[in-house]
């Protein structure tokens, strides 16, 4: 059964276990960097490979 995707909220049938991960991008005073959140979030297979994300577990379906 379909569930939604806690990124785009699309519904798929597949989901996978992720820290979703906030890139800041490098400016002109300023450095990048990027900050991972410690709640686990289950996104769809687009989101996984177009976001940034660390992926926490084998997916589901
Ligand atoms: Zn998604």
């Amino acid at each position: 059964m379909a569930r939604d995707c806690e990124n785009c909220g699309s519904p798929s049938d597949v989901l996978v276990p992720v820290l979703r991960v906030y890139i800041t991008p490098e400016t002109w005073d300023a450095p990048g960097s990027s900050r991972t959140l410690d709640t686990p979030e289950a996104w769809c297979l687009p989101c996984v490979s177009m976001y940034p994300a660390e992926v926490i577990g084998e997916p589901t379906d």
